[in-house]
C-alpha cells in the first residue's frame, strides 16, 4: 500500500483510478518539462518550451488593456520579458531587481521582444546553487486539490517499489515479442516514461508512440482482448440446439417476397444458417448498412429456428422500431401459419399476462419487442435464438445478461445481432473480440444516392422553398430536431416549437410531430399517418433514428447538424433513399462551426460509406464517444489509445491466441493486471 497517504488524499487519488501501487505506476505522465538544461536567452526561439536562468532588470506593473506584471530578466546573451497577468503583492515583492532567476515556460513573440507568459519561475536563494535536473520532470494528469509535486512524490515511491522485485510487476510478455517488436522490459518502460533521461525524445513521449510507452499500451491491449477471447471460449463450451436447415418456412417466404436477396444477403443468410444447425451457442455480429437488408436475413434465422421447434426473441432498442418489426413479420409470418407476438412495457396487464404465459408453453413463437423482453418476470420455455437489432446500444454486459435469460438446463440460445453502425475495425478487434462476424456490404439494386448540403441556419428561406417544391411533387420530408443537452425533454421542446413554426409558414402542407414523450399509440398513428402520406413533413426528434422505414420520403432536413455524432448522422440519412426516387439531405448548422465541426459535415456531405464515415468518426471523437464507453463494455484505457495503437491490433491478437495455449497463467495474471477481473457471464 501507499505510504504517508491520508483519508483525504485517497479520495482524490480514488477519484482518478489510482487505489494501490500499481495504480500509480500505470498513471502515466502526459507531458514533460525539461529542467536538464539551461538554453542562454540569445539562442531562445518563439514557440519551444525552454528552461532559462538570468537576473532580473526591473519588475514593474504596467497598465495596458489589463493590468499586468511585467519583469525583465537577461543573461548577457540577451533578454527575455516575464509577462504575469495574475500576481499578488507578494509575487511582485519577491521579483526584485538585481536577483537570479531560473524559468521554464513556452517562448512567445510579445510586442517589443521574446517573451513568457506565466511561466514556473523560481527565484534562487544561493547564486551557488547551480544543479539542474537530472532526469525530465514528469507532469501528471490531475485531479482538483492534487499538486503536480504531491504527485511526483507518490509516483517516487511506486518506483522504488517497481524496482525493489515488486512480485506483483514481473515480466508477463514473452521474450520473443520484446525482441521482435523491439520492446523494453516492463521495469524498463515504466521507469522510463516516469523518469526519462535528458536525452529522451520528448516529442514521441508526449506522442505516447515512444517504444516504452508502446511496450505498456501493448500489453494493456493484450490483456483486454485475452478477456474477450476467455469469455468467448468459455461461450463457445456450451451447448446449444442444432436447427436442422429450413425445408418448408424458409423456401416459402423466400417464394412470397417481392425482391430477391442480394449476393451479401445469401452469404449471411448461408453463414447464420449453418451456424444454427451446429450445437456450439451462435454469437455473431451482423453489420450491414442502413437499408442493406438485415431484417430478411435476421428472419430467415428465425423461421429455421421455429421450424425445429424453438421459440425466438427479437429485441429492439425502441418501440417503434420493435413494432416496425412486428408488423414486418406479421404480414411474413400471416401465410405461413407462424404465431407471431409483440411485447413492450406499454401493454395492459391482462394482455401481458397472456404473453407470458404463451412464452411459458413449449410452443415455437416469434416474440418481437423491446428491451422489457429480458425483464426478470418473462420466462422462456424453449428459446432458441435471439435476434438484437441496434447493437451499438446494447453493451458487453448486456449481451451475457441475454445469454443467461436464455439459458435452459445447460443449453443456451443462439444469438444473432444486427447493428447498422459500422463499427471501425479497430473496435470489431477489440471491443467485439468475443463475436464472430458478418458484413453485408451490399445494398439492394435500385437505390439511388443521396445528395448532401450543408447550409447555414441564416439560409432558412431556401430550405422553406426547396420543401414546399418536394411536397408539391407528393414526396415526403422529415424534418429532425437537434439533440440538446442529452435532454430528451428539451429535444422535444424544441420539435413542438419547430413543428409550430412550420405549420405556420407552410399552411398548406400537413405537418406531424414525433418525439420520445408521446404515448406509443399516439406514435404509431403519426407513423402511420406518414407512411400513408397523410402527413407531408414530419418534424422529428432523433427517435426516427433506427429502422423506420417510408420510401416515399425523399428530404432529409437536420436542424443543427453539427451537433450530432457522425454515426448518428449517417443513421438518420439512411431514413431517406429507400424507395427509387432521387433524396436530399440538407444538414443546417448554427455558425460559427468550429474548425472540427466543419471538417465532419464535410465528412458527412462527401461520402454516404458507413465504414467510412465510422472511422472517421472514431479518428475525430474517440471510441468512448463512437459507441459509449461503457455502453460498449470497452474499459477506460490506461495507457493505449485504440486510434494511435491500431498499429498493434494485429500482433497482439496472435500473442493472444498463443499465450491461451501455452500459459494460461501468465494469461489470468495478465488479465487481473489490467483489468482487475475478467468477464464471465455468472457475474454480469
Ligand atoms: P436494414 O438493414 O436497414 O435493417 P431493412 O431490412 O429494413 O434494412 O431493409 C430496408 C428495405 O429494403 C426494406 O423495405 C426491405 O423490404 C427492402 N429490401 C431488403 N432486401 C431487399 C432486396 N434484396 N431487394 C430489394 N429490397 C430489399
Ligand atoms: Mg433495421
Amino acid at each position: 500500500m501507499l505510504t504517508g497517504v491520508g483519508i483525504r488524499l485517497q479520495e482524490k487519488l480514488e477519484r482518478i483510478g489510482i487505489r494501490v501501487i500499481q495504480d500509480l505506476l500505470f498513471h502515466l505522465p502526459h507531458r514533460y518539462i525539461d529542467r536538464t538544461v539551461l538554453t542562454p536567452i540569445g539562442a531562445l526561439c518563439s514557440g519551444y518550451n525552454a528552461y532559462i536562468q538570468g537576473e532580473i532588470e526591473h519588475t514593474q506593473v504596467r497598465y495596458g488593456k489589463r493590468r499586468y506584471l511585467l519583469c525583465r530578466v537577461s543573461d548577457g546573451t540577451g533578454a527575455i520579458a516575464i509577462r504575469f497577468f495574475h500576481f499578488s503583492k507578494r509575487q511582485e515583492k519577491g521579483l526584485q531587481r538585481g536577483l537570479s532567476i531560473r524559468c521554464y515556460g513556452q517562448i512567445r513573440r510579445g510586442p517589443s521582444s521574446l517573451e513568457m507568459i506565466h511561466p514556473e519561475y523560481h527565484v534562487l536563494r544561493d547564486i551557488c546553487d547551480d544543479t539542474l535536473e537530472k532526469e525530465l520532470t514528469a507532469v501528471y494528469p490531475m485531479t482538483e486539490g492534487l499538486q503536480q509535486a504531491r504527485m511526483r512524490k507518490l509516483s517516487e515511491q511506486a518506483l522504488i517499489t517497481l524496482n525493489n522485485n515488486n512480485k506483483n510487476m514481473s515480466e508477463l510478455l514473452p521474450e520473443k515479442i520484446l525482441t521482435k517488436k523491439k520492446l523494453p522490459s516492463l521495469i524498463d518502460a515504466l521507469n522510463y516514461v516516469h523518469r526519462p533521461p535528458p536525452n529522451a525524445d520528448i516529442q514521441s513521449l508526449v506522442e505516447g508512440t515512444h517504444p516504452a510507452q508502446q511496450r505498456l499500451a501493448f500489453e494493456e491491449l493484450l490483456a483486454q482482448q485475452l478477456s474477450l477471447l476467455e469469455l468467448r471460449n468459455e461461450l463457445r463450451t456450451e451447448h446449444s440446439p442444432a436447427f436442422n436447415l429450413s425445408t418448408k418456412f424458409v423456401p416459402e417466404y423466400l417464394k412470397n417476397l417481392p425482391f430477391t436477396l442480394t449476393d451479401a444477403q445469401i452469404q449471411a443468410h448461408e453463414t447464420i444458417s449453418s451456424d444454427l444447425n451446429k450445437t456450439v451457442a451462435m454469437l455473431r455480429l451482423m453489420q450491414g448498412d442502413v437499408g442493406s437488408g438485415k431484417t430478411v436475413v435476421a428472419a430467415l434465422a428465425a423461421l429455421q429456428a421455429i421450424e425445429a421447434g424453438y421459440q425466438v426473441a427479437i429485441m429492439a432498442p425502441t418501440e417503434l422500431l420493435a413494432e416496425q418489426h412486428y408488423n414486418n413479420f406479421l404480414s411474413w409470418c400471416g401465410p405461413l401459419d407462424i404465431n407471431v407476438i409483440f411485447l413492450t412495457g406499454k401493454l395492459r396487464k391482462s394482455i401481458r399476462d397472456s404473453v407470458e404465459t404463451q412464452l411459458q408453453k413449449e410452443m415455437p413463437v416469434i416474440v418481437i419487442g423491446t428491451h422489457v423482453l429480458f425483464q426478470n418476470s418473462i420466462r422462456f420455455a424453449k428459446l432458441g435464438l435471439i435476434v438484437i437489432d441496434e447493437q451499438h446500444r446494447f453493451g458487453v454486459h448486456q449481451r451475457l445478461a441475454l445469454l443467461e435469460k436464455g439459458q435452459q438446463h445447460d443449453k443456451y440460445p443462439h444469438q444473432l445481432i444486427m447493428t447498422a453502425t459500422p463499427i471501425p475495425r479497430t473496435l470489431t478487434m477489440t471491443a467485439y473480440a468475443d463475436l464472430d462476424h458478418t458484413v453485408i456490404d451490399e445494398l439492394p439494386p435500385n437505390r439511388k444516392a443521396i445528395n448532401t448540403s450543408i447550409i447555414s441556419n441564416d439560409r432558412r428561406e431556401e430550405i422553406i422553398e426547396r420543401i414546399k417544391y418536394i411536397t408539391v411533387k407528393g414526396r415526403q420530408v422529415y424534418w429532425v430536431c437537434t439533440l440538446i443537452e442529452e435532454s430528451e425533454t428539451l429535444q422535444c421542446e424544441t420539435a413542438i416549437e419547430t413543428a409550430d413554426k412550420l405549420t405556420e409558414i407552410l399552411n398548406s402542407i400537413k405537418v406531424g410531430l414525433i418525439h420520445g414523450r408521446m404515448k406509443a399509440t399516439e406514435k404509431e398513428s403519426v407513423m402511420q399517418d406518414f407512411k400513408n402520406n397523410k402527413i407531408g413533413l414530419l418534424v422529428a426528434t432523433t427517435v426516427i433514428e433506427v429502422g423506420v422505414d417510408v420510401p416515399n420520403a425523399s428530404l432529409m432536413i437536420i436542424d443543427n447538424a453539427e451537433r450530432f455524432g457522425l454515426s448518428q448522422l449517417h443513421q438518420l440519412r439512411g431514413r431517406i433513399g429507400r424507395g427509387n426516387i432521387k433524396s436530399d439531405c440538407v444538414l443546417i448548422y448554427q455558425s460559427p462551426l468550429s474548425d472540427l465541426a466543419k471538417q465532419r459535415l464535410e465528412i458527412m456531405r462527401t461520402s454516404s460509406d458507413g465504414f467510412l464515415i465510422a472511422e472517421k468518426d472514431l479518428m475525430l471523437r474517440g471510441p468512448g464517444e463512437v459507441l459509449g464507453t461503457r455502453q460498449a463494455g470497452i474499459p477506460e484505457m490506461r495507457v493505449a489509445n485504440l486510434m494511435r495503437d491500431a498499429h498493434l491490433l494485429p500482433e497482439i491478437q496472435n500473442t493472444a491466441k498463443k499465450l491461451l495455449i501455452n500459459h494460461p497463467d501468465k494469461v489470468k495474471s495478465l488479465i487481473h493486471r489490467w483489468l482487475r477481473k475478467s468477464l464471465t457471464y455468472s457475474n454480469v
